[in-house]
């Protein structure tokens, strides 16, 4: 007997022939008497369907209200999974946010799990199925939380962790992690297993099969993950931790996101205090600032500062620079048509020359390079959105990938 966390994404239970199947995995997996709790996501499109009708009732939809509606998309998934299993003379119950209760801390639409109660579900466990919807919490006020798009993952890795789990697995619409997307690069290769470094560099990067904080949860508690796919047998992807893993090429795969945009303040004066000043009404507006690049300034007074931030942040990003008086620059050139394409690898640690071989490939191919950053285990650079699909394949390529 095992206890496991089963985790179904948004094509896994996108119709009801789909809830259905899920519910034949869930009764295979309850025999042995395993403890299972199931986590579910909204229906495939739910959750945007439900932001759109937001948007249309007004573009700064009420974030308490939002958080209200888009947890609805969950709640279906619970029930109808859970009719499912009864029907399948299972023994199961849906346990709403506010029933548990799952606590969360911080603000609308951004928080994060924090607690749970997990005596009654333990209890409940021994004869029975726990179905419970992801994505959604509640704060300590008693209102209805949601914790970021994706934030089914996460439900399920702070669910694994505080009830102990042996297992947490996340069933999706592909068969593990793959080098790159396998929906857009079809010689992307399954990779068995990888560190829990790896793979939140490329869920932070744009891989988004798993959500990176859920990641960066699991690599905290060394919660030991699995990604598999709910409607094959094959096998999944393993994710744990960075030492049982023997590293034979330098890159492990290849990320990319096209939701970026690119701002340069021309002509900004070479002061002490100015990158604080760009930067900090920025933070308190939760604008998130990705790569900074500051020129070195030929005549000493004046500089160049180029930063990348989420697409959906520009128009905002400009108001507030515009509105910023305690900086002056000459002018501001923006391209919200970027995307950044990364390559990630821990064996790129021990391996020279990768660097070069990435500028080489994407010169190759006529690409222009418009900003670069690095860390132990990733390259990153950002370039014009149109040659994204083209600078994946050549990496996926020359890192002998494919
Ligand atoms: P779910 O609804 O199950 O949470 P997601 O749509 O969030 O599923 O994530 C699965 C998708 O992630 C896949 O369909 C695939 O297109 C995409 N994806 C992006 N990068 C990768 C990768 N490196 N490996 C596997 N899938 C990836
Ligand atoms: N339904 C939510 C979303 O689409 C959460 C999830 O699917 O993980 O973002
Ligand atoms: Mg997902």
């Amino acid at each position: 007997m095992v206890k496991k966390v089963l985790k179904f994404g948004g094509t896994s239970v996108g119709s009801i022939d789909r809830i259905k199947h899920v519910a034949e995995i869930i009764k295979k997996e309850r025999q042995n008497e395993n403890k299972i709790i199931v986590i579910v996501s909204a229906m495939s499109g739910k959750t945007n369907e439900l932001l759109k009708m937001s948007t249309d009732i007004s573009k700064e939809f009420n974030n308490r209200e939002l958080d209200v509606l888009l947890s609805s998309g969950e709640q279906v998934t619970c029930a109808l999974l859970t009719g499912a299993l009864i029907n399948l003379k299972l023994k199961a119950r849906s346990w709403l946010n506010w029933q548990i209760p799952i606590l969360t801390e911080g603000d609308h639409t951004n928080a994060r799990i924090i607690n749970t109660n997990v005596d009654r579900i333990n209890e409940y466990l021994k004869n029975g199925v726990a179905v419970i919807p992801g994505f959604q919490g509640i704060s300590k006020n008693g209102d209805i939380t949601t914790i970021g798009r994706g934030g089914s993952d996460a439900t399920a890795v702070a669910f694994a962790k505080l009830f102990n789990a042996d297992t947490c697995e996340i069933y999706t619409d592909v068969d593990g992690i793959y080098s790159t997307d396998p929906n857009k690069i079809p010689v992307a290769k399954k990779i068995d297993k990888i560190s829990y470094d790896e793979m939140l560099e490329l869920s932070s990067l744009g891989a988004k099969v798993m959500q990176s904080s859920a990641v960066q949860t699991a690599m905290m508690y060394n919660v030991p993950l699995e990604v598999k796919s709910t409607f094959t047998d094959r096998k999944g992807t393993k994710i744990f931790d960075q030492s049982n893993i023997d590293y034979k090429k330098s890159v492990t795969g290849v990320a990319y996101s096209k939701d970026d945009a690119k701002i340069t303040l021309i002509g900004v004066e070479d002061k002490p205090g100015i990158a604080a000043n760009i930067f900090e009404p920025l933070n308190k507006a939760q604008i998130n600032v990705d790569m900074v690049i500051q020129n070195i300034s030929l005549d000493s007074k004046t500089t160049d500062v180029t930063f990348t931030i989420k697409r959906g942040d520009f128009i905002k990003t400009k108001k507030i620079l515009n509105e910023n008086n305690l900086i002056e620059y000459k002018k501001i050139s923006h391209n919200n048509k970027v995307s950044k394409v990364s390559i990630v690898g821990a064996g790129m640690v021990s391996t020279p020359g990768v660097t070069y071989r990435m500028f080489r490939a994407l010169a190759d191919e006529k690409i222009n390079i418009l900003a670069i950053s690095t860390s132990e285990i990733k390259l990153s650079v950002i370039i014009n959105e149109e040659n994204t699909l083209n600078a994946v394949k050549k990496l996926h390529t020359i890192f002998e990938l494919d």
